[in-house]
Formats: structure tokens, sequence, C-alpha cells
């Protein structure tokens, strides 16, 4: 690769970082640079995300260009923003990743992009790289584009086409937030355009001969902590995007600083804490059959930092509990803390074959300290619901930070 590529990517890669809708394996970063030891996971621009079918693959997560148009508060990349600006062309999108495949050190492409010159122009940029990929390469790795709503929709239909997963960023959480960081993005229009993919991708489903149409489905972004919106609004529109244009995804992503940032924004960064708490809740209402206004019933609308949503809601409905393990339902096993879907599953079989005691919970690797307040078997009978210090006792131990320096 020649140097003036490299500079490209190191920019082009390094302005990716901050949209999380392709999802990092949060692993940790470790690499041999120093001669010690082999393999990174700190490959420039490569990031992880996962497939439909749970495989992790790793990505060449870039920007066609970090040059922007529109200048949302929050955006590195804004038009107002003093950092170094790079594009690559559509051939050298192209080209870097089927070098990078070749090389096998990805398995397919992110691609965003900051708006040039317009929305449909950029759009038709992004599509090509797609479409020169599929059709002039027969390259079969995963494609994920983001796609800018304002773009005319056969351009979004286009893309598709030849993308795995399509992704609209609907930024925040409310229109109120987004008008007031984002002035040239508009709610309706990231909705509108979040409506039109749904039907291409059920038409594609439903129809076995209709043209292949972004079989991954789509996924959105929110930023956390830039606005003043609580977690409840948080989740509340994360419950309406699931049902209303049956997103697969929404990634939340704690808002940090960035350099020479507006004053209407805050000062401090969202606590990551906060971003795990909401990827919880959202799991909650996904496969837990939690509905959003649930799990914040009761609450002051945010979520506890200090313990996960679901034993935070179970303290706050301890008329619920105990719950007889040999005989509640799958939907009320659930709702136990401690106990997820795969331990709901084995409990299941299990007490189809005979009684639970307490001891076999144990066999089936379910936490017993969090799981015994709240549940009976014919040799357990718990008392400690009314004791006023359970959420202090439940609570994980707190854990030492790492070092700052
Ligand atoms: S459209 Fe907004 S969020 Fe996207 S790159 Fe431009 S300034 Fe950033």
């Amino acid at each position: 690769m020649d140097d003036a590529l490299k500079a490209k990517l190191a920019i082009l890669a390094d302005a990716a970082k901050y949209d999380a809708s392709c999802a990092s394996s949060g692993t940790d970063k470790r690499h041999s640079g120093d001669g010690k030891g082999i393999g990174s996971t700190e490959g420039m621009g490569i990031c992880h995300s996962y497939t439909p079918d749970g495989r992790c693959v790793s990505l060449l997560k870039i920007l066609l260009t970090n040059a922007c148009a529109f200048d949302c508060l929050y955006c590195v990349n804004r038009a107002s923003s003093n950092v170094k600006r790079a594009r690559f062309t559509v051939e050298e999108v192209v080209t870097l990743t089927l070098d990078f495949y070749r090389r096998n050190y990805i398995e397919g492409l992110f691609l965003s992009s900051g708006i040039i010159r317009s929305p449909d122009y950029t759009m038709e940029q992004v599509v090509r790289v797609a479409k020169s990929l599929r059709l002039e390469h027969g390259f079969r790795g995963y494609i994920h584009l983001k796609t800018i709503p304002d773009a005319d929709p056969a351009l979004l239909a286009e893309a598709g086409l030849y993308a795995d997963r399509l992704s609209i960023n609907i930024e925040v959480s409310t229109e109120a937030s987004l008008a007031s960081l984002a002035p040239e993005k508009d709610t309706g229009s990231i909705k509108r355009s979040m409506g039109r993919l749904r039907l291409k991708i059920d038409e594609a489903k439903a129809e076995r001969k209709a043209p292949r149409f972004a079989p991954a489905g789509q996924s959105t972004q929110m930023i956390v902590g830039a606005d003043g919106a609580d977690d409840r609004t948080i989740i509340g529109t994360s419950a309406n995007l699931y049902g209303s244009y049956g997103l697969k995804r929404v990634y939340y992503s704690a808002f940090s600083p960035i350099p020479d940032a507006p004053k209407a924004l805050p000062l401090k960064a969202a606590p990551l804490m906060r971003e795990h708490r909401l990827y919880q809740a959202d799991w909650l209402m996904r496969f837990y059959g939690f509905a959003a206004d649930e799990i914040f019933a009761g609450s002051d609308g945010m979520l506890p930092l200090e313990m996960d949503p679901k034993l935070a809601w179970a303290l706050r409905h301890r008329q619920h509990f105990p719950l007889d393990i040999n005989r509640a339902s799958r939907d009320w096993l659930l709702r136990v803390p401690g106990l997820g879907t795969k331990s709901v599953k084995a409990i299941l079989a299990a007490r189809r074959v005979r009684s639970l005691r307490f001891d076999d919970l144990s066999r089936l690797r379910v936490p017993l300290r969090t799981v015994a307040p709240f549940i009976v078997t014919p040799d357990h009978r718990p008392r400690e619901l009314d004791r006023v210090d359970l959420a202090a006792r439940l609570a994980p131990k707190p854990r030492q930070m790492s070092l700052d320096v």
C-alpha cells in the first residue's frame, strides 16, 4: 500500500471508530508491534461484528470521506470541526477491501461516509463501492452500508441489493434533541427511510423469487448522554423502532467529548456502564418478554448503574416472588434475576424428568447467590425478600478500576 493511501486509511479508519452500529467484539487491545508475541486486535480500521447466525466477522470499517457538509454538534467530522480531512475514491475502497480480504485480514466491509456535495451524490458513491465489489469482483464477503436517509429512495433500494446489512442512524432518542443537535437532519425523514427499508426487507423474505435485499436486516445507533434524555425515553424509542421498523439491532453509543466540542454538549463523557445497562434493558425487551414501560415501572426513569436492570426490576416488584422453580411458567422464570434464556431452557427440560431441588440448580450453572431469594424448591424457602438490605447484598461487589497511568 502506498504512503498516500496509508495516510488516508489512518484518517478514515479513525474517523469511523465513533460509529457503534457495527458492533465491536469489545475485546482488549493487544498487539505484537513490539516484536513480542504474535497477532493483533488493533488492525487499523478493522472491527468485529456478528452475522445473524452468530458468527463473529472482522470488518474493514472506514468512511469514504470524513469531509461533511452537515454540522451535527456531537460529531467529530462535522463541517465546523478542525480535523484532518481525507477522501477515498470508490476504486480505492474496492481495492483496499479486496486486498485485505485476500490476505485474510477481514471478512467484510463496513462503509459509512460524511455528506459530500449532497445526500444523493454521497449515496451513489457508497452504492458504487458495493456494486463494484459484488458485480465486478464477485465479492462474497459481508457488506454493511451506512445509508443516508435523505438520499433518493431508489438509491437506498439499490444499496440493499448488494449489502448484507443497511443502517440508518436515528442519532438521538427525541425529535427535539435531533433538531437542536443536528439541525440538517430530520427524524421524519429517517423514519420514512427505515419504513421503506422494512418493506423491501419483508418483501424479499416473503417472496422466494424476489431479489436478495439486505438479508441481515437493518440496524441503527443512538448516542447516549449528549442530550438530557433519560433511559426510559431511550428504551421507549428503541421499542418503537423494533416494533415499527423491524430493526435487527439498536446500538447505544455513550457520548464522549470530542475535540473543540460546541458548548451545547456536556463536558463529561457518559458512563460506559450506562451504555452497558441500556444494552441489558434492550435484551430484556427482545429476549425476556419485558415491555419497555415495565422495565422502568416504579423507577425514576434511569437504569441503576450498580446492578443489572432485571435485578433492579425484581427488587422493586418483590410481591411476585418467590416463584416455585418446579411450577412457574417460562415467562415468569425469565424474570428471575440470575436466570438467562439458556438456564430457563435447562430448568424446563430437567423438571420434566423430576422435581428440582436447590442443589440441582448449581449443576445447571445457575448463580445460586442471585437466584436464592427469588425462588422456592422443595428444600429451599427464602426469607430474605423482606430484608431492607437485600439490594446491597445482591449488587455486584465494586471492582477496582484499571490504573489511569
Ligand atoms: S452527517 Fe452529521 S454525523 Fe454524519 S458525518 Fe456529517 S456531521 Fe457527522
